[in-house]
């Protein structure tokens, strides 16, 4: 495949061509939510950073099995081994089946991420599907000698890993210094050493999602998951695992050391991370108060907020960004990124509408080699953003009249345009947002009310031109005393 994409290997801290396994044939892994809650900013980021990944990989002409799992057991509160499951516990707080909250939650995501335009992925794995894979894979690693069992409990053994492999290579941890710090264990606990981390939890009694294993009844650990997973749907090896920077330790060190203890060697080629959002500089955190869901942000109800915004000026924003540079979110940042979007917007539409010169009066820049060197140099989107408002001055002096394009260029043009605004970068919707489909809803009522001011003026060819024109898009309009109705 002639291109040259590449891309920052977080494994090896450094941008490398991407050469697949198996090409055509790419595998993608990327973490996804754990369902007890909104999709909020935070979610949206991955999203799309591996949205548009794959996007992109498709685009090059691979064929992509995109697995994105959905987390529904084993998250403990404090991403720690110790605490209450987050699905259970929001199932016991709203008394209701685990399973049900999981299933509200993730019916409520789908609808959070087509908005935003995010792409389904190929396979959604639930852990809670994957209890026997995982139960096999615990088994293998304590084979190998890797874990051990404690109290109906089984640990990763991380000190005995760290002799043959090396634990700590993803996030440049010094185990050493981890063990220091972290030496006193006074036998209390379950584990030999507080870096040591669950594979399988014997269940508490009041712990209700539970399975059978050989070692206890209990549920697996957070970070077995996706080690699992991949392995079962994308093979022993495969290309790319992603995930927010916030996964990196632990969770993607203890999947790097789950898969390594199990085959003997490296499952992942490039691990890719997206950087984090901030809110008005801060961190995101419950506690915080500044933990905005994406619903919150189409209806503008938010204390942090002045206004609402789109799923697409969302899309917009957090691609104007490069994915592994922090983003900072503020109602200015948003009301630019919307500012933005619309300018484009309208240079779309009205670049499918130019009409072509005999010649182009100006030097046409070659946008689409220079938006596709941008998105092969580790998905740089905002460069790619920055060509087409370049080249957005130039329909725009075409349609003022101050210059011309010939048919070729204007064709030419047409096409990057859609292939980034509707393919790549997406910001084209149809299932826009509510505060657009208010906006569209009150657009089709005010020509109807025209229409009906024309009527009583006895105006019946712009009467007719309005019904006719509105039917012919396909809006169905029936005339009611004095007033109308209609629906598409
Ligand atoms: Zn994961």
């Amino acid at each position: 495949m002639e291109h040259k994409l590449s891309i920052y290997n977080s494994l090896h801290r450094k941008k490398e061509r991407f050469v697949p396994l198996h090409s055509p044939n790419v595998g993608l892994y990327v973490c996804g939510p754990t369902v007890y809650g909104d999709a909020h900013l935070g979610h949206a980021r991955p999203a799309i950073t591996f949205d548009m990944l794959f996007r992109y990989l498709m685009h090059l002409g691979y064929v992509v099995r995109y697995v994105r799992n959905i987390t529904d057991v084993g998250h403990l509160e404090n991403d720690a081994d110790e605490g209450e499951d987050k699905v259970a516990k929001k199932a016991r707080l709203e008394q209701l089946e685990p399973m049900e909250i999981a299933q509200y939650y993730i019916n409520r995501y789908h609808k959070a991420m087509e908005a935003l335009n995010v792409l389904r992925p190929s396979i959604e794995p639930q852990a809670s599907g994957h209890i026997i894979d995982q139960i096999a894979l615990v088994q293998k690693i304590l084979d190998e000698g890797f874990a051990y069992e404690s109290n109906g409990s089984v640990y990763f053994d991380v000190e005995k890993y760290n002799h043959r492999y090396h634990y700590g290579k993803l996030s440049g941890r010094n185990i050493d210094e981890m063990m220091e710090a972290t030496r006193e264990l006074d036998g209390q606990s379950e584990k030999r050493r507080s870096v040591d981390f669950a594979l399988w939890k014997k269940a508490s009694p009041e712990h209700i999602m539970r399975w059978d294993s050989p070692w206890s009844v209990g549920f697996p650990g957070w970070h077995l998951e996706c080690s699992a997973m991949s392995i079962k749907y994308l093979g022993e090896e495969f290309d790319i695992h992603g995930g927010g920077m916030d996964l990196l330790f632990p969770h993607h060190e203890c999947e790097i050391a789950q898969s390594c203890a199990a085959l003997k060697k490296e499952s992942v080629h490039y691990w890719m991370h997206n950087n984090m959002i901030t809110i008005n500089g801060q961190k995101m955190g419950k506690s915080l108060g500044n933990f905005i869901t994406l619903e919150e942000f189409s209806t503008g109800k938010h204390t942090l907020l002045q206004q609402p915004y789109s799923p697409m000026t969302i899309r917009f924003f957090i691609l104007q960004a490069h994915y592994r540079s922090t983003v900072d979110f503020s109602n200015e940042a948003l009301q630019a990124s919307e500012r933005g979007l619309e300018r484009l917007t309208e240079g779309y539409e009205r670049l499918k509408k130019l009409t072509p010169g005999a010649t182009s009066s100006i030097e046409m820049p070659d946008t689409r080699t220079r938006c596709e060197e941008a998105m092969c140099d580790d998905l740089n989107t905002p460069v790619a953003i920055a060509h087409l408002f370049e080249a957005l001055k130039i329909i725009n002096a075409v349609h003022d009249g101050k210059a011309t394009v010939s048919q070729a260029d204007l064709t030419e043009l047409q096409s990057v345009f859609k292939l980034y605004m509707e393919d790549l970068l997406a910001l084209t919707s149809e299932t826009a947002g509510e505060s657009n489909s208010e906006a569209y809803k009150k657009a089709v009522d005010l020509l109807l009310n025209i229409r009906l001011e024309a009527k009583k003026n006895k105006d019946w060819a712009t009467s007719d031109r309005i019904r006719n024109e509105l039917t012919a898009l396909g809006f169905e309009i029936k005339d009611t005393k004095d007033s109308f109705e209609w629906k598409l």
